[in-house]
């Protein structure tokens, strides 16, 4: 962990910085292979998002464009109700264009599939994703995501853009939130 005094407040460190630099640099050449001579327009969701946003786009050997959507989701402060509000809309029209989204986690998927609906309603040439993490109850759910970095048990994590209450974005690592913490 690094040096921000709030270790009291984690359980353990779930994936290190480096796990995290190594699995981006495997989706970006992944995603490099598949987008060969396209132009793509990279679409994170603030404010989780902008770690994975930040070091996926400079991993990336391809011409990129970054735009950037804020959603806010109704639901209680560890879960999500798919009730979708737009707070920030993206400054790009989506017509024609190659379209990626840039995700931190999936865990319900009801942020996300609602995200991919209204995006695809835009007329853009193609939507992927690509999610750093993603939970359990997501895989049980019709939802195609081409590109995710690690399956993660159903633990509560923080760190690499990943807030609790606002708090623990800035950690390096990714780590699980002391239940005391929030019950
Ligand atoms: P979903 O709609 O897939 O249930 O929730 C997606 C959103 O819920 C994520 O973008 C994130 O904001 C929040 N979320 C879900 N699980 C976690 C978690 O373990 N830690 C944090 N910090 N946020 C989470
Ligand atoms: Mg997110
Ligand atoms: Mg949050």
């Amino acid at each position: 962990m690094d040096s921000s005094d709030v270790s009291g407040d984690l359980t353990n460190v779930l994936i290190t910085e480096a796990e995290i630099h190594a699995k981006i640099a495997e989706l970006a050449r992944r995603i490099e292979a598949d987008y060969a001579g396209q132009d793509v327009l990279l679409v994170g969701v603030l404010k989780g998002a902008v770690m994975v946003m930040a070091d996926l786009a400079r991993e990336l050997r391809l011409p990129i464009t970054m735009d950037w959507m804020a959603v806010s989701s109704y639901g209680t402060s560890t879960q999500s109700s798919g009730v979708v509000r737009i707070l920030k809309d993206l400054d790009s029209e989506l017509e024609g264009r190659t379209v990626l989204i840039v995700e931190d986690i999936i865990d319900s998927g009801l942020t996300l599939s609602w995200l991919l609906g209204n995006l695809r309603s835009r007329g853009p040439a193609s939507v992927e994703v690509c999610a750093l993490l993603r939970k359990p109850d997501a895989v049980r759910i019709e939802l195609d995501v081409k590109y995710v970095g690690f399956d993660i048990p159903n633990d509560f994590v923080i760190g690499y853009g990943l807030d609790y209450a606002e708090k623990y974005r800035n950690l390096k690592d990714i780590a699980v939130l002391a239940p005391h913490v929030y019950s």
